[in-house]
């Protein structure tokens, strides 16, 4: 026998999983389940594709017993099996990052944090939770050495050869005083109904149940082995036979998540090709939704036998939220890795099923406004995402994602704001760079609020990466405010005149901002504020540079803003009628600083700027 110690990080896991999950403990069963219908997965797509496996007994089950006098629930297969060197590192260190990742994730609020366990698959530890020993006993299919990993899930475990007939593992709990619940049929039939209802194996129940002996006149016990979940490939069901129920618990079995999926959309292909699609639209976006390893959420099945559950490939990454299974009837078994990547029949139905979700969620946006902006909170961010990247469906895209505007602070479509332009209007304007607050405030916004005209307030980080590539909604171009060319659409004649006039000011200006400015112009985009900062077509705005800086992405020259000034303002007319060189230098600073600090930008050398001000003020006091 040998003894080993866990690794450092499954003591502390063991620990965390313990005392934040107490209330709801049932989740270990569901665990211990998955991770047997795993192991049948695997040994399933073996047998039908690999030599040595073809001609292996494989009879898929998941047994569980309840043994009333020892106190124990067994939770057993014939999956895949593990031999010595495989308990050790699967169930004695922790070797996936994502475990990792769950660890520095945990909240401490239970409910979250057992989703988390769902999502980052940290199952069998949970069983610690209900049992104080755990022993299990496996034998990996194709060798002919069983062996026993036994723990009491505190600092190791020991690990011996044993016996096993069949290749396969079987997991005994020795049920805690808080786990004894879990030794109660009842009990049990009413985690997997819940659970792992629609898990594609058989799961049997073997247990004493009473039952009432009309010779003997009263209750006895008789050891009894029932199957207790319905085991069937539900998405091969048409719909009219499948309830919202079967769904939503369809849903929570593949997902791990608790709460019911926001919709679904099931779609049975024929004809040239065949497959079943179901996707679900989880009501809270996962929470590696914004991570670049995130875990892809589909699971790939050909002819019902799972293929894998990790290929990234089988949707665009814009649409790596939704959960649920692809079901081929075309694919061979034994499709690889690099197969997936550039199979036809795969790419197909990827790009039917990216059309498909698209439509539907068309019509949920059309019939159930309410239920699409739960959507939308949890999911524009991805959505934008995909007009950047999937060019092929932008206009779709487009009919999808919403917006907050400076006539709507209600999430509002795109065909909406286009109904609401003004006779004349050269496009569509957006601001972008900052929250929506600090955005709502921009001067450069002052001159659209006079004129009418409705501006798109896009404040997430992304949208100045997008919508500077994505300039076009339909015929109509999408124009940043804060690039130099929009101010020239909103320009009438009398303002010629006007920045004739100013010249000599602007020139003045230029001269001692130096290279601090590209340019000095007269803006006709301001009503109140003297001056703002605007960047060229083709340039970066200011705090885009800043967020490229922050990533450490400085090593590009960074462009200087152009400075506006507003001709029609008190300050800039008085400016222009002033010899006083000391006050007109002061005063040059000020209007430049002011214009980056209304767009949340840092000064350089913030000492200079209040010097000057309290310069100025104390010739104004
Ligand atoms: P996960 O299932 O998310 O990988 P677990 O901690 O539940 O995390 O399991 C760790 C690993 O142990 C699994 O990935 C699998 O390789 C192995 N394992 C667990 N249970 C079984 C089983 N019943 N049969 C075969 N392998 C198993």
């Amino acid at each position: 026998m040998s003894q080993r110690e866990f690794q450092t990080e499954v003591s502390q896991l063991l620990q965390l999983i313990i005392h934040s999950l107490y209330s709801h403990q049932e989740i270990f069963l569901r665990e211990l389940v998955s991770n047997s219908s795993d192991a049948l997965d695997k040994l399933k797509y073996l047998t039908l594709t690999e030599e040595p496996y073809k001609s292996l007994a494989f009879d898929p089950r998941i047994d569980l017993e309840l043994n009333e006098e020892a106190k124990t629930l067994t939770v057993s297969d014939t999956g895949i099996g593990m031999n010595e060197e495989d308990l050790v590192s699967h169930l004695g260190t922790i070797a996936r990052s994502g475990t990792k990742n769950f660890l520095s994730n945990l909240s401490g609020d239970a409910k979250r944090d057992s989703n988390l366990i769902g999502q980052f698959g940290v199952g069998f530890y949970s069983a610690f939770m209900v049992a104080d020993r755990v022993e299990v006993v496996s034998k990996k299919a194709g060798e002919e050495q069983a062996w026993r990993w036994v723990s009491d899930g505190k600092t190791g475990f020991e690990i011996d050869k044993a016996e096993r007939p069949q290749q396969g593992t079987t997991v005994t709990l020795h049920l805690n005083e808080e786990g004894k619940q879990y030794g109660q049929s009842w009990k049990v039939r009413e985690v997997i109904k819940k659970y792992s209802n629609h898990i594609a194996f058989p799961i049997y129940l073997t247990a004493d149940e009473s039952e009432w002996d009309e010779t003997e006149k009263k209750s006895v016990k008789q050891r009894k082995t029932e199957q207790i979940n319905s085991a069937s490939a539900l998405w091969k069901r048409s719909k009219s036979e499948l309830k919202d129920e079967d769904y939503k618990e369809l849903y929570k079995t593949i997902s791990g998540d608790w709460e019911d999926p926001l919709f679904w959309f099931h779609t049975k292909a024929e004809g040239t090709m065949e497959y079943t699609t179901l996707f679900f639209v989880p009501s809270k976006g996962p929470l590696d939704l914004y991570q670049a390893d995130y875990k892809p959420g589909v699971k790939l099945y050909v002819k019902r036998v799972f293929i894998t559950d990790d290929a990234k490939e089988l949707l665009p990454t814009y649409l790596r939220f939704l959960r649920g299974i692809i079901d081929s009837e075309d694919l061979p078994l034994n499709v690889s890795r690099e197969i997936l990547q550039q199979n036809r029949v795969l790419s197909q139905i990827r790009s039917a099923s990216v059309k498909k979700v698209l439509s539907e969620l068309k019509t949920i946006a059309e019939n159930k406004p309410e239920q699409y902006v739960q959507f939308i909170e949890q999911y524009n961010r991805p959505l934008k995402e995909g007009l950047y990247s999937d060019f092929g469906n932008r206009d779709a895209l487009f009919d999808l994602i919403r917006v907050k505007t400076t006539k709507s602070e209600n999430w509002t479509s795109l065909a909406e704001v286009k109904s609401r332009m003004k006779e004349g209007q050269k496009g569509i304007y957006y601001i972008t760079g900052g929250p929506a607050d600090q955005l709502r405030t921009s001067p450069l916004l002052e001159i659209y609020k006079k004129k009418d005209i409705e501006v798109l307030i896009l404040s997430d980080e992304i949208d100045e990466i997008i919508f500077s590539a994505v300039d076009k909604y339909g015929d109509l171009e999408l124009k940043a405010v804060n690039k130099s060319s929009a101010g020239e659409d909103l320009k009438d004649e009398s303002d010629q005149d006007k920045s004739e006039d100013l010249k000599p000011l602007l020139q003045k200006l230029k001269s001692i901002l130096g290279d601090q400015v590209k340019d000095v112009k007269a803006s006709m985009r301001l009503a109140d504020s003297p001056s703002c900062i605007v960047s060229d077509e083709d340039e970066p705005s200011m705090k885009m540079q800043q967020m490229m800086r922050a990533m450490g992405q400085d090593h590009m020259p960074t462009p200087k803003p152009t400075l506006e000034v507003n001709p029609d303002h008190e300050i800039v007319k008085k400016l222009l009628g002033s010899t006083d060189e000391k006050l007109i230098d002061d005063s040059a600073w000020l209007l430049l600083d002011q214009a980056l600090l209304i767009e949340g930008l840092p000064l350089e050398n913030s000492g200079a700027f209040v010097q000057r001000l309290n310069r100025v003020l104390s010739r104004a006091v």
